[in-house]
């Protein structure tokens, strides 16, 4: 939408709305919020609202806390659940008091790669594909791992509870105003998916962030828990967040090209090329958690290995069948648990990149790659991922094209703080050893 401040204002009292939530992430994509009442509304929309920073994740030290929230008008929406009055929220950007962009800000970081894009005349378009579990919640209402589905078999009760909340969750974002594509129950016991139509690379992120939240609500008002973890239980497909991505330029696909060997431009194939050239530094940021790398192997339709193909779903990207204003390509690595902001943004970088630097990619893998063999992998020279978020972290470290885009703040902030997830995680004893080595030893 293209709602004014003037428009937003003159709808919230119409509409009767009485506290608007006013969100924005931090560096690791959670969402945080400050809530207003309506009387508030108007300073707040004049970039009048300032709030401590010095509490939020991988912001800013106590001496410099002060920060400004700038709402985007464009963001307005109004919950279609209903707690005790009507609230809405607006998604908002991060200043400094000296009215610069504060550079911990993901959805600025993003804007900034964006800007570069649209200088050299491209406009992106990404259209993700988020999966994630319904499982049931204990008595106290805290989160199992125990699914409906399996559930169900023992239940005398036929009713599906995750397809009802599934079906509500769809309505619940029509109204907010997504058109939603498809819906439907993935290969996991549990495990769901719902896409929604493609949209220009910021108004999706504010979207995936929109998404999840409603995802969460909604599961919860069916007495189930929502999880977008990359791998909640072992043996069973993970969720993961593909992400299918376009360059528009003059109104037109820049991937098409109609004479093109597959019917792909030269733009498109440097894409896939800066993609490949920068995908493990990319992982440490579209997959970044410990467990996202559980996710990654092979036998679950998750991607392992950097290839790229237009008709097999083993590789990091597929090139899917559709072409004219709908040619795409799909990166299959992203987890649901990444900052979508960030994640847009180092995709773009590296895109961009490819473009900038004619950066050409290796013939496609049209096999199923899991069947090559070691010496077929070496043959072909296909590299895989960063096997844990260790690895991804040091290949991020490494790769000056990522970190420029994420900027020194935030780079610098977020290894900082993956380095102490991994180290937690490095030495905690887990029940795999103690089956594996207590009896043994
Ligand atoms: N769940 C799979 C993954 O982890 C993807 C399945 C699909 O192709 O949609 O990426
Ligand atoms: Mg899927
Ligand atoms: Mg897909």
């Amino acid at each position: 939408n293209n709602l004014s401040k003037e428009d937003v204002l003159r709808i919230a009292r119409e509409r009767g709305v009485e506290l608007i939530h006013l969100q924005f992430t931090d560096i690791f994509g959670i969402m945080k919020n400050v809530t207003i009442p309506i009387e508030e509304l108007e300073r707040a929309l004049n970039d009048e609202l300032m709030f401590d920073g010095s509490s939020i994740d991988g912001f800013v030290r106590i001496e410099e806390s002060d920060m400004y929230l700038r709402p985007d008008p464009s963001t307005f929406v109004i919950f279609p659940w209903k707690y005790d009055g009507v609230e809405a929220r607006l998604i908002c950007d991060i200043y400094n008091p000296d009215g610069t962009p504060f550079e911990g800000c993901p959805r600025n970081t993003l804007k900034k790669v964006i800007k570069e894009a649209s200088d050299m005349g491209f406009q992106m378009n990404v259209g993700p594909e988020c999966e994630f579990y319904l499982f049931l919640t204990d008595e106290r209402g805290n989160a199992t791992t125990i699914t409906h589905d399996e559930a169900g078999y023992f239940d005398m009760a036929p009713i599906d509870l995750g397809e009802n909340a599934r079906r509500d969750m769809v309505r619940t974002l029509k109204e907010m105003g997504f058109e939603v594509e498809a819906s439907h129950h993935e290969v996991g016991p549990g495990q769901h998916e719902i896409d929604f139509k493609y949209d220009d690379a910021l108004s999706t992120a504010d979207k995936i962030l929109t998404f999840k939240m409603v995802v969460r609500i909604i599961a919860q008002k069916h007495g189930l828990h929502a999880t977008f973890m990359p791998k909640p239980v072992f043996g069973i497909a993970g969720s993961g967040m593909h992400m299918n991505q376009s360059l528009m330029k003059d109104g037109k696909n820049a991937f098409y090209d109609p004479n093109g060997k597959l019917e792909l431009s030269d733009i498109a194939y440097n894409y896939i090329g800066g993609i490949m050239k920068h995908a493990k530094a990319i992982t440490a940021i579209t997959n970044p958690t410990v467990n996202s790398y559980k996710r990654l192997v092979s036998g679950y339709e998750a991607p392992v290995y950097i290839a790229w193909s237009a008709r097999n779903r083993s590789p990091l990207i597929r090139v899917p069948a559709k072409r004219g204003m709908a040619t795409r390509i799909e990166l299959r690595s992203p987890d649901p648990t990444a900052n979508p902001y960030l994640a847009i943004a180092v995709m773009l970088k590296a895109g961009l990149d490819g473009i900038k630097n004619n950066i050409k990619p290796p013939a496609p893998v049209n096999r199923n790659i899991f069947d090559l063999t070691d010496e077929e992998l070496k043959e072909l020279e296909i590299d895989s991922l960063p096997g844990t978020l260790d690895e991804a972290l040091n290949c991020l470290e490494q790769d000056s094209l990522i970190m420029s885009a994420l900027g020194p703040h935030i780079s610098k902030r977020y290894i900082e703080a993956k380095r102490i997830e991994w180290n937690d995680f490095r030495v905690y004893v887990s029940q795999w050893e103690l089956d594996r080595y207590l009896e043994k030893f």
